[in-house]
């Protein structure tokens, strides 16, 4: 298989003060596929997520998107190469409409070339009314952010990552907070989604954890204790010891 787009960590550790945050930890996400990442806290998530953004660098191991070896790469020229991270809390421009910030993020200068490429050629409109339509906020289009929803607010974000045409979307406990409704459109989105990118999901609710219906890796003490569908890891011994605590 090409291991272009392919995430690939390679016996990843990061120390902290002599605290190994992540310990040896090696993971690859193929091009298109989804993964959700849970795992207890303090189990090393966060920092899995950071190491391949280049907010935190590994203490030793290797990480690589592609042919690109991230390891020591800084944290614009990773995003460049197409990684979108979202954040557990949105950051949408309230004063702005969902279409203006939809259109503000195709011009962040951030992502690869294909942002710049729908300004230049004039289909910037079309891109958004897609992505919009893409997560279920057409009909919102010239509302404030701030009157949205919370889940809304919180595709509002997935589409401004998708504005900056991503090929591996990190994304950070999407769930949290949102009602029963809002979690099915969350799963969905992410399952249209991937396919055409990949991405990895780190959340709490297992529940969502099914509905999103893929491969699951679960951390610990900061490396991988099971890896499956999510039945398999559930029905894990050592899983149910450490993570479901019974
Ligand atoms: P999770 O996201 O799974 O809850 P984290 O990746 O945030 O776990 O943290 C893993 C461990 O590393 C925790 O014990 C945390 O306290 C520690 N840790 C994270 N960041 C730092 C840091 N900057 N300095 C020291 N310890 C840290």
């Amino acid at each position: 298989m090409s291991t272009k787009g392919r995430l690939y960590l390679d016996g990843v550790s990061v120390v902290f003060d002599g605290f190994r945050a992540l310990n040896n930890l090696s993971l690859v996400v193929e091009p298109g596929e989804m993964r959700a990442v849970i795992g207890p806290n303090g189990a090393g998530k966060t920092t899995m997520m950071d190491v391949i953004t280049g907010k935190t660098r590994p203490t030793s191991g290797t990480v690589r998107f592609g042919d690109h070896d991230l390891t020591r790469m800084d944290e614009a020229d990773i995003a460049n190469l197409g990684i979108g991270r979202k954040f557990q809390k949105p950051t949408v421009f309230d004063a702005l409409t969902v279409f203006e910030n939809l259109e503000l993020a195709l011009k962040a200068p951030r992502g690869p070339f294909a942002c710049l490429r729908w300004i230049l050629t004039g289909e910037a409109k079309a891109r958004i009314d897609q992505v919009m339509e893409e997560t279920g906020l057409t009909a919102r289009a010239g509302d404030l952010a701030a009157i949205l929803s919370h889940g809304q607010r919180q595709w509002l974000e997935i589409g401004m990552l998708l504005m900056q045409d991503p090929q591996l979307l990190l994304v950070d406990e999407p769930v949290a907070g949102m009602t029963d409704q809002e979690t099915e459109h969350t799963a969905a989105l992410l399952r249209r989604i991937a396919g055409e990118r990949s991405v990895v999901v780190v959340e709490h609710d297992l529940e969502f954890v099914r509905a999103l219906g893929r491969k699951v890796t679960v951390l610990h003490e900061g490396t991988m204790l099971s890896e499956g569908p999510i039945d398999q890891v559930q029905n894990d011994p050592r899983v149910i010891e450490v993570y479901l605590g019974r």
